[in-house]
């Protein structure tokens, strides 16, 4: 949490995991980037990634979320 304070400092930008809801550090986000139509995602982690590239759509509109 402290260096997410530290990122708004530098104004490093963040966005959304759209699997697990995480803040992603879009300069280096550690599971890599996926397309999907038109859009780019960031991911927390790999695992992520795959889970959102296998059922994008599903993780979109919000049926289906990744239990922590
Ligand atoms: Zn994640």
């Amino acid at each position: 949490m402290v260096s997410k304070l530290l990122d708004m400092f530098r104004g490093s930008s963040t966005a959304t995991d759209p699997v697990c809801g995480m803040d992603v550090d879009t300069k280096n986000p550690g599971g890599g980037t996926h397309d999907h139509e038109g859009t780019t995602y960031y991911f927390c982690g790999t695992g992520c990634r795959l889970e959102f590239a296998e059922d994008a759509q599903g993780y979109l509109s919000g049926e289906k979320k990744m239990e922590m």
